[in-house]
């Protein structure tokens, strides 16, 4: 799937995208495009359509078969644990993720844990696999880190330094939208999928050339910070626009 028609299929899901327009963004650069995921958060029917082609790319049944997926919390958290389930049950016709032979006990199939954020004293931010076992249960397998949104991705190289300090072999990355030009490279693995994959350039405030050439600023409170940026900045001269009904 291209990111033309995963953009479609999500349209379907109220997952709006907009483009050539100026969007004061929650960091508080300015840019010309906005993608709102929000409405698929709210639709589990949504989520797991969207975990299986998370799941996709790393469903061929290898040596490097996914037995851990792990996500930053909390707005990962959905994608992460429906990608586990799809993956399980596309692993389902080898059993060996279903079967212990030596012991003949069902086993649990992929299994999914979240990081927790935690703000360091010098402002930093790192991830912890804070509960009980989440650790444990990446030590020496094969884990899949998923995401919902790319931006720089800090949180995801939180994760990824988390889970190989568990111990956890880090197979890959698979996010739901890049939208910060994010590379495999740029996050040391292997493999980074992305259903969408938009880069969207992104302008200090003060050096916006958008805001230089006197464009409206989108001022919906749904998209974005246009509607702090309208109160904060009544009289700027490009004036502001809604883009919802
Ligand atoms: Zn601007």
């Amino acid at each position: 799937m291209n990111t033309a028609q995963a953009l479609e299929l999500v349209h379907n899901y109220g997952c709006r995208v907009f483009e050539a327009e100026h969007f004061v963004y929650k960091s508080g650069m300015h840019g010309p495009a906005y993608i709102n995921v929000d409405p698929v958060l709210y639709k589990p029917s949504a989520i797991e359509a969207i975990a299986k082609l998370l799941a996709e790319p790393y469903l061929p049944f290898a040596d490097d078969e996914i037995e851990v997926v792990a996500d930053p919390a909390v707005g990962a958290i959905p994608f992460g644990h429906d990608t586990a389930q799809a993956l399980t049950q596309g692993y389902q016709p080898y059993y060996k993720m279903m079967y212990d032979y030596q012991s003949a006990k069902r086993t649990f199939g992929v299994l999914h844990v979240f990081a927790e954020k935690h703000k360091q004293p010098d402002g930093s931010e790192t991830f912890q696999l804070d509960r009980t076992g989440f650790a444990e249960v990446c030590k020496g397998k094969n884990v899949l880190v998923v995401e919902d949104i790319l931006n720089s991705g800090t949180s995801t190289r939180g994760v990824i330094e988390c889970v190989r300090a568990a111990g956890g072999i880090v197979i890959g990355v698979s996010c739901f939208v890049n939208r910060g030009g994010v590379t495999a490279e740029s996050l040391s693995v292997n493999q980074l999928n992305a259903i969408i994959d938009i880069n969207m350039v992104q302008y200090e405030a003060s050096g916006c050339p958008l805001c230089q050439s006197n464009v409206p600023i989108v001022a919906d409170a749904a998209l974005g910070k246009g509607s702090d940026f309208a109160e904060k900045h009544p009289d700027y001269v490009g004036g502001f626009k809604y883009l919802l009904d």
